[in-house]
């Protein structure tokens, strides 16, 4: 089973989260009204091998959101952050 850090609540089980995404996709900015940018960002991904940075909520917790990595071909978990800690950051500053 997929046991996931959450740098709030410690680790838990993967059915306490939500999977909210890939991470490293640009969200269109706030407010902005162009619907084939927010179509692409929500609907439109690519599903690659290997490892990934990827948003999941603990909505089963302290419903606070995460940036995971994680091995999509084995499922490993690597690293997780708070999401509203600038992922970028922090992430290569750990490795
Ligand atoms: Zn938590």
């Amino acid at each position: 089973m997929l046991r996931i850090e959450c740098p709030v609540c410690g680790q838990r089980d993967y059915t306490e989260f939500r999977y909210g995404g890939d991470a490293s996709k640009p969200r269109p900015a706030h407010g902005m009204a162009d619907r084939k940018a927010w179509h692409d960002y929500v609907f439109l991904f690519d599903n690659p091998k290997g490892w990934r940075r990827e948003l999941w909520q603990h909505v089963l917790g302290c419903r606070e959101w995460l940036i995971l990595e994680r091995d999509t071909a084995t499922n490993t978990p690597g690293k997780s952050i708070l999401a509203r800690d600038s992922a970028d950051a922090q992430m290569e500053a750990s490795s």
